[in-house]
């Protein structure tokens, strides 16, 4: 049906490497030089940023930021259901009159979603199911032999080869999975420089972007 698929960039605030300390993306500058990066590296024209870590206020200043500095691209925005209702208006009322957005699970559950998209005219997405085996599946592909499959103006070309036309990288999924039994499961919704904090719906615990103490990784 298609040659190629398109995708959009995925971007995160980031800490910085513990090794080089570089990387780090939590100002809005930081933001913006990530997404222009992307960018000019891959092509893309629609940029997602995961979201949800930092209070709203201050997350709807990187919105606007990134939207201002890519005027003609499209701008997804999932703070992974933290929101409360009431923050979910409020973000979505204030990203109306801006082009090509939409909101991804901006609250948790169908009826915040509901409420949220009778006030505030944003389309909305939902992916709340974040793990799941299908995922996991597609991650263990992706270790496909050759590499990540390469981005050309922003799209993938599909595969040629037989099946899904990806093959099995064996060392690499050995690699993998002792590096699970080392470090166990990716600590999705942890932060490394906030031990003990734990998600809870609606998450009133923000970040503080302006904290730039070293975050304790394991390597
Ligand atoms: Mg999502």
């Amino acid at each position: 049906m298609r040659d190629s698929v398109r995708f959009a960039a995925y971007s995160f605030f980031r800490c910085p490497n513990p090794r080089t300390g570089e990387g780090e993306v939590r100002t809005i500058e930081q933001v913006v030089a990530h997404v222009a990066d992307l960018k000019r590296r891959f092509g893309f024209t629609t940029h997602k940023i995961k979201a949800g870590v930092f209070h709203p206020d201050y997350e709807l200043e990187v919105y606007r930021a990134v939207a201002a500095a890519f005027p003609a691209d499209s701008l997804r925005f999932d703070p992974n259901a933290v929101w409360s209702t009431e923050q979910a208006i409020r973000f979505g009322q204030a990203i109306e009159g801006l082009r090509k957005r939409y909101l991804e699970d901006p609250v948790y559950g169908l009826n915040g979603m509901r409420r949220t998209r009778e006030m505030a005219r944003v389309p909305l997405a939902t992916n709340t199911v974040v793990v799941n085996f299908e995922q996991l599946a597609a991650n263990v592909l992706s270790t496909v032999a050759g590499g990540p499959m390469r981005y050309e103006n922003g799209a993938i070309r599909v595969p040629d080869g037989p099946g899904l036309g990806v093959k099995l990288d064996r060392d690499k999924l050995r690699e993998y999975s002792e590096l699970y039994r080392r470090l166990g499961g990716y600590p999705y919704d942890q932060d490394p420089g906030r031990p003990g904090w734990a998600p809870i719906i609606p998450n009133d615990r923000w970040a503080d972007p302006h904290d730039t103490r070293p975050v304790p990784f394991p390597v």
